[in-house]
C-alpha cells in the first residue's frame, strides 16, 4: 500500500560527508543496505523471514497495529531474533482513491493530530512487543497529509521518532538524506532476483547507503516471489565483506555519524 511521492528536499535536510569516501558498516564496509518490510504481512513472517535467518542478515519490519493481531507473539520472535520492528501507524491512514477502504481508514478524514497519536500509541505498543523505547516511522502510502495538512512538520519537533522512511526514488545512495524524509527503493510483482541484484550491486559499486522496501514476499500483494527474494539474499550474503546489512535504525545511525 503506498503511492509514488515526490521526495522534496526540505529545509531540516542534514549535509552528511560524502557516503562513498567513508566506512559505514561496522567492519569497515562503504556501502550499507538495510532491507524493510511493510504492512505487517504474513508472508514475511513465512518466507522473508526464515530466509533472512538463513542467510543470517537482519531485516526491519514495519507493522501495522490493526493488522498484528494473531500474529503478537511471531513478531517479538522476530525482534528476540535480531530483527528490527517499526512503526507504521496504528491504522495505516491512505487516500482513498488508492483503494478502496472503510472512511475511518482515509487519510482525508484523519488530522495532524489524531496521525500523531497514532505514532506515539504504535510506539508503545511495539514496546510492549520487543522492550525498546525508540522505534523508527515508516509513511503508510507513503505520503503524509492527513485532514489535507502536511503532518511532518509536527512530526519533526513531536520527538517521537529520528527516521521516517518515506516510498520513493533513493538516487544513487550518495546524496545528503534528511532523517525524516529517508529515501526508498520499493521492490514488488515483476522485479526478478536480477533486477534487485543489479541495483544492490550497485551501491557495492559506488558506496553509499540504500534502503529497500517490500511489501509481500511469496505471498500476499505487491510481492515479489520467494525465490527472487532468496537470489536477492544469497548475493548479500556472498558479498557481506563488501555490503553491510543492518537494521533500518543501525544503518542510518551510522550513516548520520551516531554511532
Ligand atoms: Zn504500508
Amino acid at each position: 500500500m503506498r503511492a509514488p511521492v515526490l521526495i522534496v528536499a526540505l529545509s531540516l535536510m542534514l549535509a552528511l560527508p560524502a557516503w562513498a569516501q567513508k566506512a559505514i558498516g561496522p567492519h569497515g564496509e562503504k556501502a550499507a543496505i538495510a532491507l524493510t518490510y511493510d504492512d505487517a504481512l504474513p508472508s514475511q513472517l513465512d518466507i522473508a523471514i526464515p530466509q533472512l535467518d538463513a542467510a543470517q542478515l537482519k531485516g526491519t519490519f514495519f507493522l501495522i497495529g490493526r493488522e498484528i493481531k494473531g500474529n503478537l507473539l511471531r513478531w517479538k520472535q522476530a525482534s528476540a531474533g535480531g530483527h528490527e520492528l517499526g512503526n507504521h501507524s496504528v491504522t495505516h491512514a491512505c487516500p482513498k482513491a488508492l483503494f478502496p477502504m472503510p472512511p475511518q481508514y482515509m487519510s482525508e478524514n484523519s488530522s495532524v493530530a489524531v496521525q500523531l497519536t497514532e505514532i506515539e500509541t504504535m510506539n508503545n505498543l511495539l514496546q510492549a512487543i520487543d522492550g525498546r523505547n525508540e522505534h523508527a516511522y515508516a509513511t503508510p502510502c507513503g505520503q503524509t497529509l492527513a485532514g489535507g495538512e502536511d503532518y511532518l512538520p509536527a512530526l519533526r519537533t513531536a520527538r517521537l521518532t529520528r527516521y521516517v522512511r518515506a516510498a520513493g526514488e533513493a538516487g544513487d545512495g550518495t546524496a545528503p538524506i534528511d532523517p525524516f524524509v529517508v529515501p526508498s527503493r520499493f521492490f514488488g510483482q515483476g522485479d526478478t532476483g536480477e533486477t534487485m541484484i543489479t541495483y544492490v550491486d550497485g551501491i557495492r559499486r559506488r558506496g553509499g547507503v540504500a534502503v529497500i522496501g517490500f511489501h509481500g514476499v511469496g505471498g500476499d500483494y505487491l510481492e515479489v516471489t520467494a525465490e527472487a527474494h532468496r537470489q536477492l539474499l544469497a548475493w548479500l550474503q556472498a558479498h557481506r565483506s563488501e555490503v553491510w546489512v543492518g537494521g533500518f535504525t543501525e544503518v542510518l545511525d551510522r550513516a548520520t555519524g551516531k554511532r
